[in-house]
């Protein structure tokens, strides 16, 4: 489950989880009571609940909510809770529970490379020093342009220290000598990116006469710079930043999103601006919720970093806001977010500004309110991209309808949220003067291209059908009580499973070595957890291992009998089934030979049935 695990010594990560006591750890942001059975109960602090269905079992080590469907181990909820790295909640375990984690250095390295131990920590520290160093050098003479800078755009001395600004001085290597100074290796700083070799060998600062903005990751940690040009005879480009570095991934990286994130979480909405002054101008203009990518547009890596904050899934709706230009740049901007929004569930609005000012200007020409107004007034993304796709035609024409509908009906067909469709369908027709029928025609073909190209392998199951519930029983039975269910859940292979999630599900239960190795409680669960190669599987780990069993009272081999009788049951009826349909298709006479096998596997069959259904009653 966790790449990056391979860094701590395994060892080590399952001693954390054997001493952590995962109730300890969610009773200090839950309020636990108990629900029978050993398992408590809460409100969950992941979605927003009257009654709980947060559930927690310490004696498996883990939580599940049945309304929201998240769900692990103490580790995994450190970071949705906290907004931690892996890493960073072993590491609050580890401490908590005195245990001294090793790092693992030597073994195979799995892929790509590896940041060495420790080297994080040495990066970051490094860049604690230079932000330090940088914040001093505003304060003199040479950076009157830096403060002149910040001045025109609204932002004072205390701005300029709440978010960290800094000068790089008109020197070559003022940084550099700073830092080996205090014991940096030439090494670390070039890996770090603050400084680089010079043509002539020597080491150089990266940045020079610029305004720096720190940023930081979400633990807050600074872990590269953004820096603007301020004189004219600076010949690079107008921002430079940190290049990619072991802790820099700009892909990841979105500026303001360590004063944001529990801004993000609590108001359930991310603002999405362009540049280090847009964040600094919205919150100090009181919309907290304001980042920005850093020298990169904004990405699917990106929306995951917000998605983890808002908590987004299917059933969550947090908003994502874009900012644009309204000029045809921004526009195009909005259009491309509409493509990649398609991937995130919830719901994306886009604000367009007064005058095509940013958020900095507005601020500054029309004061805090203005900015606040710009993002309350924002419109959905789907109107704003279908507004600006039919603008581009002359809708006096016929042709140019009918060409302004052939754009517009695949943005339609996109909507994730199907219900929307037929709304928006309407919409457009009335928006461009046309009959519902060609129109909806028009959305209805775009649909189907848009099925062909996703269209998925493997059979549904109903999610509430029979079959599906005694399938769950089963996994839930090898989780929560392996060695009862043992050698017997073990004899079915994936293969019994129709829903193909769960059937991964059985796979990863053999690779973790079967229900047979197994004892019950935390270690078992999260090897399974790790054995799992299919994420919906994955996913589905801590929901089985806290869901009740079907049974009055405790699970006993009777009841293991009767659930593994059914789905073996289930699996030989759906046999019987498509054995039936080959069978009614064949032409008993022409085939004889062939028709007479299936007759007399289809028998076989209805005989192993009759016997598994005896079975699953209970044996009688
Ligand atoms: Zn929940």
């Amino acid at each position: 489950m966790y790449a990056v695990a391979a860094r701590v010594k395994d060892e080590d990560i399952a001693l954390v989880r054997d001493r952590t006591s995962i109730a300890d750890v969610i009773s200090e942001t839950v309020t636990l009571r108990s629900a029978g059975g050993g398992n408590l109960k809460g409100l969950c602090p992941f979605h927003d609940e009257k009654s709980p269905s947060f559930n927690v079992s310490p004696a498996r080590g883990v939580y599940f909510c049945f309304g929201c469907g998240q769900g692990g181990d103490a580790i995994k909820f450190l970071m949705d809770a906290e907004h931690l790295s892996f890493v960073e909640a072993l590491e609050r375990l580890a401490g908590k529970a005195g245990i001294q984690l090793r790092y693992d250095n030597d073994g195979p390295q799995p892929s790509g490379p590896r940041p060495q131990a420790g080297q994080r920590q040495r990066l970051i520290a490094a860049h604690a020093s230079a932000v330090e160093f940088y914040r001093d050098q505003l304060g003199s003479p040479g950076a009157r342009k830096a403060r002149e800078f910040l001045a025109g755009r609204g932002f004072g001395r205390d701005a300029a220290e709440k978010y960290g600004c800094g000068f790089a001085p008109d020197s070559w290597d003022a940084l550099s000598k700073h830092l080996r100074l205090q014991g940096f290796t030439q090494d670390e700083l070039i890996t770090a990116g603050l400084s680089k070799t010079a043509r002539s060998g020597s080491l150089i600062d990266r940045f020079r006469r610029r305004l720096l903005w720190p940023i930081r990751d979400l633990s807050g940690d600074v872990i590269g710079f953004g820096a603007r040009k301020l004189f004219d005879d600076d010949d690079g480009p107008k921002y430079l930043n940190t290049p990619e570095t072991p802790i820099y991934k700009k892909s990841h990286v979105l500026y303001g999103i360590d004063h944001a994130k529990r801004e993000i979480a609590k108001r359930g909405r991310a603002v999405i601006v362009e540049g280090y002054t847009d964040v600094m101008a919205c919150h100090e203009a009181g919309e907290p919720t304001a980042v920005a990518t850093c020298g990169t547009a904004f990405g699917i890596d990106h929306i995951g970093v917000l998605r983890r904050l808002l908590m987004d899934s299917d059933s969550f709706t947090g908003e994502i806001i874009y900012t644009f230009d309204g000029d045809a740049a921004g526009q195009k901007a909005a259009l491309r977010a509409f493509e990649e929004d398609q991937r995130f569930v919830g719901r994306t609005f886009i604000a367009v500004s007064p005058d095509n000012m940013d958020p900095c200007d507005l601020r500054l020409t029309r004061g805090d309110l203005a900015v606040r107004d710009m993002i309350a007034g924002r419109e959905p993304l789907v109107d704003f991209a279908l507004r600006h796709t039919i603008s581009r035609f002359d809708l006096d024409t016929v042709e140019g309808r009918v060409e302004a509908m052939r754009k517009a009906a695949p943005l339609v067909a996109k909507i994730k949220d199907r219900e929307k469709r037929p709304e928006y369908a309407r919409k457009l027709a009335g928006d461009l003067g046309m009959d519902l029928e060609p129109v909806q025609r028009a959305v209805n073909n775009a649909l189907r291209g848009e099925a062909a190209e996703q269209r998925s392998p493997g059979r549904r199951v109903p999610a509430d059908s029979p079959q599906r519930l005694v399938e769950r029983e089963a996994l839930k039975l090898a989780l929560q009580e392996p060695a009862l269910a043992g050698p017997m859940f073990d004899a079915l292979g994936p293969e019994n499973y129709a829903d193909p999630v769960l059937a991964a599900l059985r796979e990863a239960i053999a690779q973790a070595g079967g229900a047979c190795s197994a004892t019950a409680g935390v270690v078992w669960i999260e090897k399974v957890r790790d054995s799992c190669t299919d994420l919906g599987a994955q996913g589905l780990v801590s929901e089985l291992a806290v869901e009740p069993l079907r049974v009055d009272g405790a699970a006993d081999p009777r009841y293991v009998q009767i659930t593994l009788a059914r789905l073996q049951g289930a699996a030989v009826t759906t046999r019987i089934r498509d054995l039936k349909s080959k069978v009614q298709r064949l032409n008993p006479v022409t085939h004889k030979d062939q028709y007479l096998a299936l007759a007399g596997e289809l028998f076989s069959l209805e005989q192993q049935a009759r016997a598994l259904r005896e079975q699953a009653a209970g044996g009688m």
